[in-house]
């Protein structure tokens, strides 16, 4: 459109004007806000309402009972393969990945991580770097405690590693960066060979630098051809940096959101590290909810074997959502997305300043969009251009209708950009 001339660019957004009107007329009420599985997906998992059959675990332990801090060996055994951590170095902990990293972080600030020479809480200043587009609940996190947020761009690779590199080496205060390192949250980008390595063999300033290693979507395929990365715990020991990956994941989009089992894989010390600190604070997990995931998904085969079942229900969806944005969209220079072979969300990059316009737009005719700005450090993109669309939780013809509607916001507000920009 931006070789349009002045007359065709009018005339392109009264069209513009004239469906956003008709849209509004709707009065349409959908939301494409978060990452949630639909209730057909939580249902592929109904079966561990009735399970486990029994309870004992493989090696004798009365699951109702306290104790086993570090969670059941079975399914240690069963994810430790899928999220590339040696069984004996993963914690089954509760239900949320999300609260193991915000722990992680508090152990971090009030016990010494292995080799750090004093307590976070202890430092001037902290920061971790975050490859943006992110999630924002690690930003969230961080900024609840106090720790600065560098905003590193994503490449089609993952981080670009040449400011990681450069950010890891200057700067000692540079203790953390996050990472969702196989279908990002939200672009979809998974992390090369490359990328991988680097990270794992970067020279750091801080003797207790640590990445954190979100493997979210490990599992979550949506293509025949699963994207395998390189193994990071594996590459920093053997780069001569053991301690410095958290690895976590969760079966929150396998199993239950609110009912799964999550996990934390690292070095011996530093699992050794995290046990001492969560020892204070239980007795031991929820072992009965390890025993029926361990019934219900069997294996690791089970586990892809479900994960396909996932896959039925969503890729129409993220299907769709290409389809129409092609259509709506496609060659008209206002838009470019992610077309993603894992993960639960596609990123939309409109023409620069518009992003928090088309979310207000479409807000106002009834489609919740995640904020503009959510994906950056501080609810910040300072291009404006950005939006996450969550596909999987709304049924099919709502995301039909709410990405129909979406485009038209971006197609108004965008020639309405280009009207400025020419005018
Ligand atoms: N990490 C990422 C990248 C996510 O997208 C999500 C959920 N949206 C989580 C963590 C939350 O994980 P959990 O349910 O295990 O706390």
């Amino acid at each position: 459109f931006s070789a349009l001339n002045l007359d065709e660019l009018t005339a392109q957004r009264d069209r513009a004007l004239r469906d956003y009107e008709a849209l509004v007329q709707r009065g349409l009420s959908l939301d494409l806000t978060r990452g949630k599985p639909s209730g057909r997906q939580l249902d592929l998992a109904s079966a561990l309402l009735a399970l486990p059959g029994g309870h004992t675990a493989a090696d004798g332990t009365d699951c109702r009972n306290y104790g086993g801090l570090q969670g059941l060996p079975e399914i240690r055994e069963m994810f430790g393969g899928l999220l590339q951590v040696p069984a004996g170095q993963l914690i089954a902990a509760g239900n949320s990945s999300l609260s193991l990293m915000h722990d992680s972080i508090v152990h971090a600030l009030l016990g010494r991580v292995p080799g750090a020479e004093r307590r976070w809480v202890e430092e001037p200043r902290i920061a971790f770097l975050c490859p943006v587009p992110g999630y924002d609940r690690h930003f969230a996190l961080c900024e609840r405690f106090g720790i600065e947020l560098i905003a590193v761009p994503m490449t089609a690779e993952g981080p670009d590693m040449d400011v990681v590199e450069r950010l890891v080496l200057e700067d000692p205060q540079v203790k953390g960066i996050w990472c969702v390192p196989k279908y990002s949250n939200p672009s979809g980008v998974s992390y090369s060979d490359e990328t991988v390595r680097r990270l794992a063999a970067m020279p750091a300033a801080a003797p207790d630098f640590r990445i954190f290693w979100d493997n979210a979507y490990a599992v979550h395929h949506l293509t025949d051809t699963p994207v395998e990365i390189a193994d990071l715990l594996a590459l920093c020991a053997e780069s001569g940096n053991p301690d410095r990956a958290f690895v976590f994941g969760s079966t929150s989009k396998i199993t239950f959101s609110g009912g799964g089992v999550a996990f934390f894989g690292s070095s011996p010390a530093n699992v050794a590290w995290l046990l001492g600190h969560m020892a204070k604070g239980t007795i031991g997990p929820d072992k009965i909810n390890q025993l029926r995931h361990v019934e219900f998904l069997r294996d690791e085969d089970g586990v892809l074997e479900h994960m396909r079942r996932h896959r039925e229900l969503i890729r129409p969806k993220f299907d769709a959502v290409d389809l129409i944005l092609t259509k709506e969209l496609g060659g008209t220079g206002l838009a470019s997305w992610s077309n993603p072979a894992g993960g639960y969300f596609i990123g939309l990059d409109v023409l620069e300043g518009c992003a928090r316009q088309v979310v207000s737009r479409a807000a106002e005719a009834g489609i919740a969009l995640t904020p503009a700005g959510a994906t950056h450090p501080y609810g910040d993109d300072p291009r404006d251009s950005t939006i996450r669309i969550a596909p999987t939780y709304p049924e099919l013809d709502e995301v039909e209708l709410a990405i129909a509607g979406l485009a038209v916001c971006v197609r108004l507000v965008g020639t309405e950009k280009l009207l400025e920009q020419a005018r």
